[in-house]
């Protein structure tokens, strides 16, 4: 008979999640009549909220609850030109599994004969890259609390075995209280020797490891979102050049310059961070009781969340 829409791809039987705002959003999300699978006509959409490589995304509400999203729309044609459906589907059921403050929720996805669509999270503050556009750098408050919220992200990420590798300002949405959402498909899976390794996304952010084409692990993660502190506070990422060799050799020199202006704290954080060796970097943990993230970051938790599990 027909269940009402998973987010199992692999047909592996899960019980329901955890925490009970989960719980509240699957009511609310998969109570269609009958319990057939959602379809476009259960949803009003509003304004285009961005363009993507594959499609639009659009601000939308559920007609029976109201729930607002955001619903991304990628157009199956493209996919399949690339030969991405099997990475899609991965990543989807990746970043279904993933229920954090701080990384934007999948709730579900459905399609179409031409479409695929995915229900995210609605993330009402857009994109941080456009915030670091208009106001050129962010406070050490605002950085201390992204430098937390991202930590604490990705130790949850880690646990499950995903590393991200993608992380920057394009890749990070904000919500209400202006608290960082991880948004985007460079999620990387389980077992990164089974990864071929494939060079994506800017040259900014790149790792060594990732440029000398070594193995990698969650590590790498460590060196972004210490590029990602210094190009927040700073203005532009660290090892930034006219051309793309120079950023490469700047990268594997660790060729680290602060202005003088930067803080002694963060300067600390950065440089602790951004070490040629994976294992030398400061762990998660302690980024999230580092004396200038503590003393800057004013973090606070959506009430619905409980942060335990
Ligand atoms: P993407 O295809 O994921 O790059 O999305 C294109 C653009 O749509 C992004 O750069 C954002 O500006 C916007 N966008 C995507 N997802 C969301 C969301 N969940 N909430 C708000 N804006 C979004």
């Amino acid at each position: 008979g027909s269940r009402p829409d998973t987010v199992m791809l692999s047909g592996s039987a899960q019980p329901t999640p955890r925490l009970p705002s989960t719980h509240l959003l699957n009511r609310l999300l998969f109570s269609t009549p009958f319990r057939r699978r959602l379809t476009i006509d259960d949803f009003e959409i509003g304004r285009p909220l961005g363009k993507g490589k594959f499609g639009n995304v659009y601000l939308a509400r559920l007609k029976e609850s109201h729930f607002i999203v955001a619903l991304k729309v990628l157009f199956k044609s493209q996919i399949e030109k690339e030969g991405l459906e099997h990475q899609l589907r991965r990543e989807i059921e990746i970043q279904a599994h993933l229920q954090h403050p701080n990384i934007l929720r999948l709730y579900n996805y459905f399609h179409d004969a031409r479409r695929v669509y995915l229900i995210l999270e609605y993330a009402p503050r857009g994109e941080l890259y456009k915030e670091l556009q208009k106001s050129h750098t962010l406070d050490e408050q605002h950085t201390a609390t992204i430098m937390e919220e991202l930590a604490d992200a990705l130790t949850y990420c880690h646990e499950k075995k995903v590393i991200h590798r993608d992380i920057k300002p394009e890749n990070l949405l904000l919500g209400f209280k202006g608290e960082v959402k991880i948004a985007d498909f460079g999620w990387s899976v389980h077992t990164p020797s089974l990864r071929r390794k494939t060079m994506c996304g800017t040259l900014d952010y790149l790792p060594p490891e990732m440029i000398e084409r070594r193995t990698y692990n969650e590590k790498v993660d460590l060196w972004c979102i210490g590029v990602l502190c210094y190009e927040l506070l700073v203005g532009y990422p660290p090892f930034e050049s006219p051309s793309h060799n120079e950023t490469y050799r700047r990268i594997l020199k660790v060729d680290l310059r602060f202005p003088p202006s930067l803080p002694l704290g963060a300067q600390d954080l950065v440089s602790k961070l951004l070490r040629y060796q994976p294992l030398e970097r400061l762990p998660l943990a302690q980024i999230m009781e580092h004396p200038w993230v503590r003393a800057h970051s004013r973090r606070v938790l959506p009430p619905s969340v409980q942060m335990a599990s």
